[in-house]
């Protein structure tokens, strides 16, 4: 079998990103005065990434001489336009005429084209992990296999899902929310977001949504990178009064040694990794034993053969791996649960909690989350198929 033809397209739906995602400031409130946390405007300081204006990703389609095509996801929020330029001007040169079962070689192929320019992460491993996941689509398609069977078998029938994304500007708007995902949904795992408004009101804000839950469901923090090491730490011995049970991003991603210190120190588990691209990236984090659960995404950190490397590596320090997935298609999903299937150090995968204009409403069969957990695809490949009339009404750019 060969490879004919790599197509990358740009879907985009309108829907406020920052709100469905709990990413809002949170409405000043007074915090309590026994607080010995610093008030600070952290976001001021350290500024959080910016978001897209709506829901956007860049959608790859492989075909080949057999009549089989694959389908991936290069998930790249505000630019989708650039993994597609990165795909249409250098990935499709190598991997037009190969054989698409030999994925790891062509792997290989792609991340050399540019490595030696320093373009070994980010952008270029996002365009990657979208060609990477339609040669696995490919693959089960092939062989009329799911692709978690291609990778080894299922560790467990399925998927542990977390409530990403607490939306609410106040507190009580939070916990009604909060309540919904646990007595409606049936999630145990919650996720909310920090690093905007000052310390004192954002630990305020959890420890009002901890009092409201923590009896029936874990609390995840996310701070987007937002603190120093000092400030992290005396956050974080607050969040452990709360029982929050993990800490992700509590710092930017480069302070190696900010990160050894708050996990020589804290007891919660500290959580990172969205950031990091490559097996290189994590191994020198795993390396420092500086993380407790590390968070790949799958359609950034080089797809499905990049991301199972990772977590192997990481399963050989026994720690744990948690998929990371923000509001993108079902593919970027369908490649997680397959993954988090076939790896017996997963944890749990994100479950973008709001409406998604671009998400099951597309696919012909939806992708199942129910009473917290996932139920992983069973058909050929990643086993989802798009409704291409649906599909069509939010391409933006298929050229
Ligand atoms: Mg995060």
């Amino acid at each position: 079998m060969k490879i004919t033809d790599v197509k990358a397209t740009i879907i985009h739906a309108s829907r406020s990103y920052v709100a469905s995602a709990g990413l809002e400031t949170p409405v000043p409130k007074k915090a309590p005065t026994e607080s010995r946390v610093l008030t600070s405007d952290y976001a001021s300081r350290r500024h959080i990434c910016i978001y897209p204006q709506g829901v956007q990703t860049t959608l790859v389609q492989i075909s080949t001489d057999e009549g089989i095509t694959g389908i991936g996801e290069s998930h790249a929020p505000i630019a989708p336009q650039v993994s597609k330029a990165i795909i249409d001007g250098i990935l499709a040169d190598v991997i037009v005429g190969q054989d698409p079962l030999e994925i790891d070689v062509l792997w290989e192929k792609m991340y050399s084209t540019m490595r030696l320019r320093g373009h070994s992460t980010g952008f270029m491993t996002e365009a990657i992990s979208g060609v990477d996941i339609a040669l696995w689509d490919t693959f089960g398609k092939a062989t009329n296999l799911p692709v978690y069977k291609l990778l080894g078998g299922a560790f467990r029938d399925k998927i542990k899902a977390y409530a990403s994304g607490l939306p609410g500007a106040t507190s009580e708007q939070r916990i009604e929310n909060a309540k919904k995902f646990i007595h409606e949904r049936g999630f145990t795992a919650i996720k909310m977001s920090i690093g905007r408004g000052s310390l004192e009101e954002e630990i305020y804000n959890i420890a009002a949504v901890s009092d409201a839950v923590s009896d029936e469901a874990y609390l995840l923090v996310d701070a987007h990178g937002a603190y120093d090491a000092y400030t992290a730490i005396n956050l974080g011995r607050e969040l452990e009064k709360l029982h929050v049970y993990w800490l992700e991003d509590a710092l930017p991603p480069e302070d190696d040694m900010g990160y050894k210190m708050l996990s020589d120190t804290l007891d919660l588990a500290i959580a990172a990794g969205e950031t990091e691209c490559n097996r290189y990236q994590f191994r020198d984090r795993l390396n420092s034993r500086a993380i407790d659960i590390i968070l790949p995404d799958i359609c950034r950190a080089g797809g499905i053969s990049e991301c199972r490397k990772i977590a192997m590596f990481a399963d050989s320090y026994n720690i744990p791996w948690a998929a990371h997935v923000s509001m993108g298609s079902p593919v970027h999903i369908a490649a997680s649960l397959h993954l988090a299937a076939a790896t017996p150090n997963f944890l749990i995968c994100e479950c973008p909690s709001g409406e998604n204009p671009i998400g099951n409403n597309l696919l012909k069969e939806p992708i199942v989350c129910e009473d917290g957990y996932f139920e992983i695809p069973q058909g050929p490949g990643l086993g989802v198929e798009f409704d291409e009339e649906e599909l069509d009404k939010v391409i933006v750019d298929d050229s």
